[in-house]
């Protein structure tokens, strides 16, 4: 081996797969240690290929890297963790492609989000495991995922004028603004916030994801906080994730399940 051919093990989450060339693969897997990063697996696609089992979607993996010019080649893939539901459950496989793909926006390659990789891990389990894991986990994660990035809401007070908040005052959500208004502050395109649901994203933001969806969320405030959260989801991307689009569609079926 080449002693310039620099190369490392890491572990991590595999958020997409893009088929290229005759056998190969590209992989956008989120890791422990160097977070977002781009892998090039040469002959993946064969069918004796030994690393290809090892790299479905969703799946936790623990990978040899050689650096390549300008990505990483993987050497060798062990499977540590998978949920099969992600891939058999058509509304899992929805709000896992969500999860992923707010990771993937959110996160320019070579970047790391301190926290993210646990936190991927918990909502991908909590999507398999939990009745209501595939409606509540990409509403939750849209927050857990922007307070990692640097924008985490005000919810205590006005984010405008200071005013502390309470409870039976209207107040409304300035997704620009990143944060709760009074009702003095607020402005004519943010939307009015319910106590409740308010309540709600409070307790959101101080819990770990697993404590929070240790019981179902109300599901009459589904509607206001799929709302709110992709409005605040949205001013922090260029576009609509794609994923909107089918998670909307299946959602549809959610209430007959
Ligand atoms: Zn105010």
């Amino acid at each position: 081996m080449s002693p310039r051919l620099r190369t490392r093990t890491d572990v991590g989450w595999l958020l997409r797969r893009q088929p290229f060339g005759e056998a190969d693969l590209w992989l956008d897997v989120y890791t422990k240690g160097l977070g977002r990063i781009r892998v090039l697996a040469k002959g993946a696609r064969k069918v004796t290929s030994r690393k290809g089992g090892h790299l479905q979607l969703f799946q936790r993996v623990h990978m040899t890297l050689a650096r390549g010019q300008s990505w990483w080649i993987l050497t060798q893939a062990q499977t540590q963790t998978w949920f099969p539901q992600l891939r058999t459950d058509m509304h899992a496989y929805a709000a896992a492609s969500y999860v992923a793909e707010l990771v993937l926006r959110l996160v320019p390659e070579g970047e790391r989000l301190p926290g993210l990789e646990p936190l991927l891990g918990q909502a991908l389990e909590a999507i398999a495991r939990l009745p209501y894991g595939p409606q509540w986990v990409p509403r939750i994660f849209e927050w857990k995922i922007l307070s990692l990035a640097g924008y985490r809401p005000e919810w205590d007070r006005c984010h405008r004028c200071g005013t502390p908040l309470r409870l039976g005052e209207p107040k409304a959500f300035d997704p620009r603004g990143g944060g709760v208004v009074c009702d003095g502050c607020r402005g004519p395109q943010m939307p009015w916030i319910s106590d409740r649901t308010w309540t709600l994203l409070r307790h959101w933001a101080t819990k770990p994801l697993p404590a929070v969806l240790e019981k179902e969320p109300p599901q009459d405030l589904y509607p206001e906080l799929t709302a709110l959260g992709q409005a605040y989801v949205r001013t922090w991307m260029e576009r609509v994730p794609k994923t909107w689009r089918v998670e909307r569609q299946l959602g549809e079926g959610h209430h007959e399940r």
